[in-house]
């Protein structure tokens, strides 16, 4: 177990030239507290959990205090914005400290909200204290569900003002990754014509992390499935869980197939496909249903970017149809099976499947729960008991009859696999989460941190750390928005 002092720093990044970034000491930020830290994520780096409680801890990931062994700097990337090239973007608010050698791999530390960078813009290089925690939260809670994600390590705040739509204060949340590239940081060099500092880039992705591509007969055309192919898996398990990024531009797109950047993300409460979460997404370029599209979109932007390592554009395009769409595809059908209590692949299941967001789309049940109560009833019924049997799931539409139709369906395809009820219902419990991170239960959460009460923030985190698990004491977390939550939007500011 290390403690802050000993953490084993080998900063490859740091290593590359000094193109790739500029290096830079955060901006110190007055009187910083702890609002929230993660004894698991501390695990990762083999941090020992006594040391989250020290005074130097809040000060250190204010960026006040350097961890010996780091090499803070911000790195630059581009990007598609809302579809449109936004030329130079970078780290504008981000300092990644280095990395903590592994085991196995290592860990990449970065500060979000640790000041102004040469990359900030016209930006303050502040973060806020509701954007850090939600970021918090929802990197947890997604990792939790068993989704790719960055992950959290800790929040600390400061009562320094930062202006947004109104005054807030501003915090810092640590980012842990093995890398934090993007697809941008590609675009970054493709865009310049530096083409040898691209290769130099996907030589690093491929040394560092994927080195079965360096042994593939054209490893920048692997580097590309591979990208394509985990993409699409990470896009169909947002789709299966009701998860919504909100803010799908290239340079928010992990190289490593992570969920990366928590912004204005949402999780469907009433399903609704064309959901937008984003207030600031006007057309809704990031709607729940476009999100696969989205991600097609993206790598071909990746692909314009790695196009002169590869060679020609057919290759590129092949690269691109033959990984991403059948491994979205595959990963969408298992999840949404499983989610159904299905174990086999049978024909007809993508008709079935198709049926049942129909019938989430006519009748705007909540989505969550509409998985977690199938989950809870039997495969058989008689007449006489159908009713009480079905009231779970019955109960969630107004339209009864329109889930006993659907049920009707449900039970005649289960009905081609034999699977003890009790086994059947304890995988579906395994899949379906009780909890996610609505945005209600953030912002509760959000609410109490704002006055000096960080034990809402504590309970989503514990709650949310077991998303499968029947919590009695977190039975709250459960439910659907209450009134006071029906406006609730969130944008880009963050
Ligand atoms: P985002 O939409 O948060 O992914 O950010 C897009 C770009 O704007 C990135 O280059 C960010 O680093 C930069 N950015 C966003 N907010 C700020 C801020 N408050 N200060 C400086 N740069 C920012
Ligand atoms: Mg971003």
């Amino acid at each position: 177990m290390h403690t802050l002092e000993t953490l084993p720093f080998d900063n490859a990044f740091a290593r590359l030239p000094s193109t790739f970034y500029t290096r830079l000491a955060p901006e110190p930020l007055p009187r910083p507290y702890l609002v929230a830290a993660s004894a698991e994520v501390a695990g990762l780096i083999g941090l020992d959990p006594a040391e989250l409680t020290r005074p130097e801890f809040p000060q250190i990931f204010a960026g006040n205090q350097l961890l010996p062994g780091s090499e803070p700097l911000a790195a630059v990337y581009s990007g598609h914005q809302f579809g449109m090239w936004a030329g130079q973007l970078g780290d504008g608010r981000a300092h990644l400290l280095g990395e903590i050698a592994g085991p196995g791999r290592g860990w990449e530390i970065q500060l979000k909200g640790a000041g102004q960078t040469p990359y900030s813009r016209f930006a303050d290089g502040r973060a806020v204290l509701r954007s850090s925690i939600r970021e918090y939260l929802c990197s947890e809670a997604m990792a939790a569900l068993g989704i790719p994600t960055t992950r959290a390590l800790c929040v600390v705040g400061s009562d320094a003002p930062v202006r947004r739509e109104t005054i807030e204060t501003a915090a810092v949340v640590t980012r842990l990754a093995p890398s934090f590239i993007r697809f941008g940081s590609f675009e970054h060099w493709r865009a310049t014509r530096q083409m040898d500092t691209l290769r130099q880039l996907a030589d690093y992705v491929i040394d560092r992390f994927r080195p079965e591509c360096r042994d593939a007969a054209t490893p920048y055309d692997a580097l590309l499935r591979d990208v394509g192919r985990r993409t699409g898996e990470l896009i169909a398990h947002w789709q299966a869980v009701g998860f919504m990024h909100g803010v799908m531009n290239t340079d928010n797109m992990s190289i490593l197939g992570l969920t990366l950047d928590y912004g204005p993300f949402g999780f469907m409460d009433t399903f609704d496909a064309g959901h937008i979460c984003n207030h600031s997404d006007d057309h809704g370029r990031y709607s729940y249903k476009s999100q696969p599209q989205i991600g097609h979109w993206n790598l071909y932007a990746l692909g314009r970017a790695l196009a002169p390592l590869i060679g020609e554009q057919g290759a590129v395009q092949a690269a691109i149809e033959e990984s991403y769409a059948p491994a979205f595809e595959r990963h969408f059908m298992d999840l949404m099976r499983a989610k159904l209590g299905l174990t086999q692949a049978l024909p007809g299941d993508e008709d079935f499947i198709g049926e049942t967001f129909g019938l989430l789309q006519d009748h705007h049940p909540d989505y969550t729960q509409f998985f977690r109560q199938l989950g809870r009833l039997p495969a058989q019924v008689d007449e006489a008991g159908r009713v009480a049997a079905d009231a779970p799931l019955r109960d969630l539409f107004i339209d009864r009859a329109a889930a006993d139709a659907w049920l009707g369906m449900w039970r005649a395809r289960l009905g081609a696999e034999a699977r003890p009820d009790a086994e059947r219902q304890a995988t579906m419990q395994a899949v379906n989460p009780k909890y996610v991170l609505r945005n209600w239960i953030a912002e509760s959460a959000i609410r109490a941190a704002r006055s000096g009460d960080y034990s809402e923030v504590h309970a989503v985190h514990a709650c949310l750390s077991r998303p499968f698990d029947e919590q009695p004491e977190y039975e709250r977390f459960a439910a659907p928005p209450p009134e006071w939550a029906a406006g609730l939007a969130v944008s880009c500011s963050s």
